[in-house]
Formats: C-alpha cells, structure tokens, sequence
C-alpha cells in the first residue's frame, strides 16, 4: 500500500511474502487456493466475499467489478481462471471498518472470510499447501456491532416481520414485529394492526427488515418498510417458526420456562424464531446479547402514525437531520446510551398514567437538586458504552477497550449511585430514581477490583498486539516480558559490539515485519563485511540502493530467545483477557442492567437540564378529555429564535373544550370548543402554533417537562397531524393525493380520545373542491370523532361553522397593518380573519412589484364579483352542505348545468357537418362527467 489512500497499481503490487498463494494461476487451471475462494463464494452466493489474503481483504470476479464501482477503489486483475483474466480489487484489513461503513450503507451485505491458521501452519503441510480459511461473520445493515460502523447516539433494530395465514372466517390478523439490536441487546415483541404497520416501522427504524417473499411481495408493506429507512431482507417462510422461537429464545435467555418473561403468541414467537436464526446464520453460530424482551403494543403506547412522525419531525428534520427536529431541540444527554433511551422515549411516548407519572418525578427530582444532577451528569460523562462493549465481547470481537469500556462504566456507576444514594438518604428518592440506584450496585465488587488490577489505564485497541496488562498483575507475564526486554538490551549491546568489530559508525541493527531484526550498514561503508574475514560471521541478506544488510548467528540466536519470550508473554495476556472477558459474561445480566440504569439516568438528568435551561414545566395528565395549555412555545422554533437573536417566542394559550380555570385571558366562551378554527394571515404563525400544542403532547407523554406556563391534559390515544404539502412520486401519488390518504387515516382511525392537528386540508385541488373537503371534515370530526382538533385554515368561509356547531370555536392569530404593511404579532385571540393578507406577504417576499400592483387589482375585481357566490349564505345552498343541515333551511338556486351551458354557446346554423359532429361528441362527453358526478354524492347521507 503507497501511502494513506489506498490504490491497487499492478495486480502483484502487494504479494505476500509468506503466502504460498502468491502464486497466479495459469491459464486453464484452477489451482487449489481458486478451488477454496470458489467454494466459500458458492457456499455465499447472496453477499460480496471479502477474502483475508494476509494484510487485505481481497475480492475477485463480479464482487471485484461491482465493489471497486461503490468504492470507487482501483479495478485490477490477478491471474486467470479458465484462460480469462481475474477481475481483483481489495482493501487493507487496517482500514477495513470504513470501507464496510460505506458498503452496508450502499446496500450491500458481505461475507467476511478469515485465514484461520497462521500460514506457517499451512508451509508445515507442504509448499502448495492452501491456508485453512473460512468466513467468520456476515455483516449486514441489522447486524453490526462495532462503532465505527454504528451511530453512538442511534438504536440499530433487526427487525423480524411476520404476517399469520388467515384461517377461515377471521378477519386481518395483526403482524407480529421481533425487534433486536444485537449492538446493545435491546429486544422488543409485540403485534400490530395492518392499519399501525407504517407507523410502528418508523417508530422502530430499523436498520434491516426481515421478513418472507410473501410479505415482501405486498407493495404496501414493502414501500412502509422502505419509508422507515430499512433494508428489505428476504427469509424463507418456514424460518418463522414458532417451535424454533421458542426454543432459541429460551436457549439465549439461559430459562427453561419463559413466564417470568410475560407470554408469547405463536405469531410473536414465529418472528421471534426467524430473528434469532438469522442472528445465528450471520454470527456463524456465536450467540448474542440478550436483554429480556419487552413486550410493546398500541396499547402501551400513544400511538403516532407514519405521516405524523415525518410531519412534526419527531426525531428528523424534513431535511433528514437531527438538528431541527424535536430530539435536537431537547437532547441533553452526555453518553451515546442515554442518547439512545432519549429518543426510543420519544418515539415511543406512553399511555400509562403510572410510568409517566414516575418519569416526571424523576425529571423533577433533579430538576430541583441542581448539585446532584451536576455531579451525576459529571460521572455518566467517563462511562463508555457499556451495552456495545459487553456485546462485542458475547460475540468474541471485543478487544482491550471493551473490557476498559467495563471496567470505567463500573466506576461512572459506582460514583453515580453512591451520590444519588447519599442524596436519597437526605431528602428521599422517587421510584424511578431508587430503582436506578439498585441497578447501579457494584457487580460483584470482585469484577470492578480485577479489571482495575488487570489493565493499563491506556488500552491498546487490539488485543492481538497485548500490552494490555498491568504489570505486576501477574508475575508470569512479567517474567516474560523481563526476558523480552533483556533480550532488547542484548540486542543492543550487540549493536556496540559490531560497532567495533566492524569499525563501521553507522552501523545499525534494525527490525521490520519481513525480515525480523538485521544488521544494516550504509551502501559505502559494506565493503569489508561482504569479504572475508568479516563475510564469515556476517551474511548477507538483501542490497539496497543506499544500504545493505546482514544477519549473523547470534543476532538469530537474540531473535529467537526475543519472539519466545514475546510470544510467551502475548500468550498470556491472552489467557487474562479471556478469563476477565468469560467473568464479564456471567455477569451479564446485572451489568445489562447497571447499562440500562446508566442509559436512564442520563436521560432523566438530561431532560432535568433541559427543563432548568429553557424553563419548561411539569404537565398535569390525566384520564380526562382537558387540553389546556396556557403560555405554550414551540420547543424547536424557540430555541432557533434564540439561537439566532430573532426576538423572544410569543406564548399562546390553546385550551381545547372547557376548562375548570375558565377560559384564557382574554378569551371568552365563545373559545370553549374542542375544535379550534385557526385562521389568520400567511405567515402569522398558524402552523407553528399547531404543532407545537402537538411537541407537548408528545413530551408530557414520553414523562418530559413541557415548554409552557402550565399543562392539564387528559391522556391521549392518537395523535394526528396532517401538514404542508409533499407528494409521493415514486409511489404513483400527486401531492393532493398523498393529502387525502393522510386525511382518510385520520377520519378512519381517529375517536374521542385523540388529538388532531390539520393544516390547511383541502389545498391541492380547485377551490371550491377544496373547501368542501375541508368542511365535511370538520364536521366529520366534530360529529363522528368528536376528538380534539387543531384545524388551520384559509378558507375564511369555514369560519361560520363555528356559529353552527357547538364544539367549534374561531381562533386568529393577530397582525397589525402598518403603511401598507403588516406587522406579524404571533398572538392568538378569540375572532376569526377575514382575509390571508397573501398579496402582503408576496411583496414582504419581494415579488417584483408590477406582478404585486396587478395581483392587488385582480384581487379587488375578484372580491367584487364573488363576494356574494363566496359568502357562508351561499355555502349554506351547496347540496354538499345542505345534506348535512334541517331540510328546508336553503333556498333554492338556479345553476346551469354543463351540458346546459354548453348547449346555450351552439348556434346551428353556423356549425359545418363536422363542427356539428364534434359538438355532438362533447355533449357526450359531458354528459358522461355529469353522470359520474352526480353518481359520487357527498357520502354522508
Ligand atoms: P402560512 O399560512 O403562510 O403557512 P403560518 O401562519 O402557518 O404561515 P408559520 O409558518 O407558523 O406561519 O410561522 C411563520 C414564522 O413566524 C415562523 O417561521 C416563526 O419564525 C415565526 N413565528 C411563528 N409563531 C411565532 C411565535 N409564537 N413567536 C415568535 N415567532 C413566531
């Protein structure tokens, strides 16, 4: 390899001098190290090989072709198979994670296949003998583990999908999802309705998705789970098999009786069975990490579709980043696990009035103890990923640092818990706290003691190398490695020696991997030691352009008493590393735990931090239908405001049906609907308004504090937002398309007990269309749902809905005009806007101003000749509208059909034969639309 970037110039640029394999085949044999490559690579036909040829992974043939295009690495050749050049790239093992990083991101699985004796061993059985290789591990988008190929602050889920055969007379059954990251152990079960399929995925986010061609072949399900990010992996149907779910995961979990577990439906068990022989199949056998599974189900969990995840920007931006979305506007946490539990409570926000209500307790706790949360935030900073390294270590590819991992978590926990403990016996601890506490007792006080005993305070990052022991751990290790250090200073003293005898200066002995040590002088100072006397003790071993080099017996002698001595001591060390790895592994199950404890209180002291520095407040939940958020802000659009000194974020109350306080200041009640009509202005902050009522939700449910002055919620069931404006082009649909399957999920799924946030529904298409979508929807909420519901609107026509039905209240959100501008005050007032103030907006935007000065004339005729087709009376004579209100509230009026109108513009006796005929051809035509449109009703009745 010439220097740091990696570039394969001649097909032997890089032989191995200790490879007998060296050696290209010749044209029309297969020789046996070919015979070997052909049999792993048929035995792995679905991955790319990367085949261990000593310091690179090669890959040969099409892998060669397709990988070097990913990679962008150099394509070259080596040899010939069947009289056809070999196609050949590779990679250098040293940089072998980030090559893999890029691969599995692109898609590709790869089958990673190791030399696994020394090819000394191989030389023993003759020179042609072929090194004994095998491949050790696939690796795949679900199944990584080291962090260089890994987010520290992400969740990594395996995802096993299973849907049941339907038997006679059931309806759907629902799927049953077996979740695993095999980086951590975290393992969650459950069961989905097809309906809550997309937005479980998301709310997952796995990194793989297992599931049958059946399956798979359901565009629906295959596009949710492309929508969730993953990578669609095809198993064979009978590998979810509920017996072999059983069984594995009583193996894993080292019970013979699950109960203690909770209970596993046969569906759950057959994707759980599917899950865990994948994990065998990829980790060659090795068994994983496991934590005890949790069970998850719509009804732990406020359940938030897909469209609604994406739309309020949960844990992404629309942009696909963390910054912007919710989880970067509340992430205080300092270690990648706390990270983690951070956002898996934020994707899952909870139902369960107790959980919730423990949550907030311990938030509040260390909101309180300032000194506590600094000192335990000061100790989770030196805890390493304790969960990654353990499992790194269960599949025995852990090194020095994950046992360091172990043993500084250890101490981070011993610290934490002994402060938090010392505090509790003051003041006294909230459940959630005291049981961290327990979680975080020493392991064995006995583990923590060895690993500190054992290891060197910097570790080596393999353990192939040693020199992780602490010396005077053991005193075999030290005598060794005395052996190998005197040998050093022998070796040096031969240097001196040689010095003399030679009377050459710059005589040197010298190390490197090929020849071991040698005796190197300068090209014109060799002379007398390549003839004799001096030849006879000094032999030449290799001629250089500026040097030359020798080697003598003794210098041999050294060497070998060196490398025993070395190969002794790294023998050793290796029997410590296993012995402290095989203790790590009994304790498995406490350490899993003092790692999930950590990752809590991380999360807890960060929300804690969160609520202090930004001065949010403790929601009240209950089992009650109140929404009533006084002083509400918008968790992101605050903080950027902030960021960026725009000026403070104008609070807003939103109090959804009657609240015991009475309504907001300055609302009467007239504002005690539990459905509010916002309108107002473009640009006055309608949408925020919003989705920020929704972030709180979201927040008080996950057991966060909440950005307002106070929060009385009752418990919510769903959450729906429908917002803005996005198409779906690869899935065949246009962007008022994709609006209507959004709105259609949330009148079909919505009931009493959700939260409903629409955005200007009805946008996409013609405006009369649109509005009367979005009228029947209001109504449809406010009769059938009867849910809470945020709905913004342009159509200041619907604004009159409100002196209609009882529930719906007119919000507005204030703005003052000023020499013909406006001044946006972002606050939200009893009333309803009488107009959008767009044309304003354009010139604030800088529209050219002849397009703003046409835009204001069109805009006055229109106003003028429409005020009246517009006004709520003319709406009330819509027959859409009518069919929903007393018959004989509406006076009857006259409208020319389109045919009529059509009719009305022929004159016959100018129309040649073949205008005629085309005229004919149209009035069939309309006559057609007509039909149909007359045929489609308004589908309530
Ligand atoms: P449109 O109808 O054009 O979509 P809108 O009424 O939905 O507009 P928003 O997008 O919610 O308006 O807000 C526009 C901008 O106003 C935001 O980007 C934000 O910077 C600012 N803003 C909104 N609400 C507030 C507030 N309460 N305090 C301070 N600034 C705000």
């Amino acid at each position: 390899m010439a220097g740091g970037t990696f570039e394969i110039a001649e097909p032997m640029a890089r032989p191995n001098p200790i490879d007998p394999e060296s050696e290209p085949a010749t044209a029309g044999s297969v020789t046996p190290s070919m015979a070997q490559f052909l049999e792993i690579k048929a035995a792995n036909p679905d991955c790319v090989l990367w085949y261990r040829m000593g310091d690179f992974y090669e890959l040969f043939f099409k892998d060669a072709v397709v990988v070097s295009e990913a990679l962008s690495i150099t394509l070259t050749k080596r040899g010939k198979h069947l009289g056809e050049d070999i196609p050949m790239c590779g990679v250098p093992v040293v940089r072998a994670d980030e090559y893999l990083q890029r691969l599995i991101r692109k898609g590709f699985r790869v089958a990673v296949c190791e030399q696994l004796e020394d090819p000394a061993e191989a030389r023993k059985r003759g020179s042609k003998a072929v090194v004994k290789r095998d491949v050790v591990r696939l690796v795949t988008p679900g199944t990584l583990t080291e962090d260089a190929l890994l987010d520290a602050r992400a969740r990594n889920y395996l995802t096993a999908l299973f849907r049941p055969q339907k038997g006679g007379g059931e309806g759907a059954l629902p799927f049953a999802i077996a979740s695993l990251d095999i980086s951590t152990g975290e393992f969650e079960v459950g069961e989905v309705a097809e309906t809550d399929l997309a937005g479980e995925l998301v709310r997952l986010a796995p990194g793989e998705v297992l599931a049958s061609d059946d399956v798979l072949g359901d565009a629906m399900v295959k596009s949710w789970v492309a929508q969730s990010g993953a990578a669609a992996t095809p198993v064979a149907g009978q590998s979810f098999d509920p017996v072999a779910g059983d069984r594995l995961l009583k193996a894993q979990l080292g019970v013979v009786d699950l109960a203690g577990f909770g209970t596993f439906g046969r569906s759950e068990l057959s994707a759980i069975g599917a899950l865990l022989k994948y994990v065998e199949l990829t980790q060659l056998g090795k068994a994983p990490m496991l934590r005890p599974p949790k069970k998850s189900g719509p009804g732990a969990v406020l359940v938030i579709d897909a469209a609604t995840r994406t739309n309020l920007e949960l844990l992404r931006s629309t942009s696909g980043e963390k910054s912007g979305s919710l989880l970067g506007a509340i992430d205080r946490t300092v270690t990648g696990a706390g990270a983690r539990e951070l956002a898996a409570r934020l994707a899952s926000p909870l139902r369960d009035l107790t959980t919730i209500t423990a949550r907030l307790d311990a938030v509040g706790y260390l909101i309180d103890e300032d000194q506590l949360r600094d000192d335990a935030r000061d100790a989770l900073r030196r805890a390493p990923d304790l969960a990654r390294a353990m499992s790194r270590l269960a599949f025995q590819r852990g090194g020095p640092r994950d046992l360091g991992a172990v043993r500084d978590a250890l101490l981070a926990a011993e610290q934490a818990g002994r402060r938090l403990a010392a505090a509790g016996k003051a003041v006294g601890l909230p459940a959630e706290l005291q049981d961290i506490v327990k979680r975080l007792r020493p392991v064995g006080s006995d583990l923590s003691a060895k690993l500190k005993a054992a290891l060197v305070d910097e570790l080596p990052p393999f353990r192939r190398d040693g020199g992780f022991v602490r010396a005077g751990f053991s005193s075999d290790i030290d005598d060794a490695r005395r052996l190998r250090e005197d040998s050093r200073q022998v070796m040096a003293a031969l240097e001196t020696k040689y010095v003399e005898t030679t009377g050459v200066k710059s005589l040197k002995v010298r190390h490197n991997n090929i020849l071991g040590y040698f005796i190197e002088v300068t090209a014109n100072t060799a002379k007398p030691l390549l003839s004799e006397p001096l030849s006879n003790t000094f032999k030449h071993r290799q001629t250089m352009v500026s040097a030359v080099r020798f080697t003598t017996d003794e210098l041999n002698d050294i060497e070998g008493r060196i490398a025993t001595a070395g190969e002794r001591a790294l023998a050793l060390e290796q029997d410590v590393f296993n012995a402290l790895a095989e203790q790590i592994s009994r304790a498995m199950l406490p350490l899993t735990a003092l790692a999930s404890a950590l990752a809590e209180l991380d999360c807890a002291a960060g929300l804690a931090a969160l609520a202090r520095d930004q001065n949010y407040t403790r929601p009240v939940l209950d089992g009650g239908n109140a929404f009533d958020v006084r002083g509400g802000r918008h968790p992101v659009v605050e903080q950027a405001l902030k960021a960026d000194r725009r000026g403070a974020f104008i609070e807003n109350d939103c109090v959804l049906g009657r609240a015991s306080e009475g309504p907001p200041d300055g609302f009467d009640e007239a504002a005690e609907g539990r459905i509010w009509l916002v309108t107002g202005p473009n640009m006055a902050g309608k949408s925020t308004f919003l989705r920020q009522n929704a972030l709180i939700a979201v927040l008080a449910q996950m057991g966060s504090y909440v950005p307002a002055l106070s929060v009385h919620m009752g418990l919510i069931d769903r959450l729906f937002s429908r917002v803005g404006a996005s198409d779906d082009l690869a899935r065949g649909r246009s962007t008022f398309m994709v609006e209507m399957v959004e709105t259609a999920g949330i009148l079909n799924q919505a009931t009493s007990r959700s939260l409903v946030i629409l955005d200007e529904i009805g946008r996409g298409t013609a405006t009369f269309d649109g509005l009367a979508i979005a009228w029947a929807t209001v109504e449809f909420l406010h009769e059938v749902a009867k849910c809470r519901t945020l709905f913004a609107t342009h159509y200041h026509e619907m604004t009159a809905l409100a002196g209609k039905l009882r529930d719906i209240s007119n919000v507005t959100i204030d703005v003052k005009e000023w020499q013909d501008t406006i001044v946006f005050l972002h606050k939200v007032k009893p009333g309803a806007a009488d107009r959008s103030y767009g044309i304003q907006v354009a010139k604030l935007a800088g529209l050219p101003s002849p397009v703003i000065k046409r835009a204001s004339e069109v805009l006055r005729l229109l106003e003028k000749a429409d005020s009246k087709a517009t006004s709520s009376a003319a709406l009330d004579d819509l027959p859409l509208f009518a069919a929903a209100r007393p018959k004989g509230s509406s006076a009857e009026r006259y409208e020319p059909s389109a045919i009529e109108a059509a009719l009305s513009k022929i004159n016959p006796d100018e129309l040649t034969p073949k205008a005629a005929l085309d005229a004919l051809y149209n009035l069939k035509r309309l006559s057609g639309t007509a039909m149909g449109d007359g045929a489609k009703g308004d589908g309530r009745g």
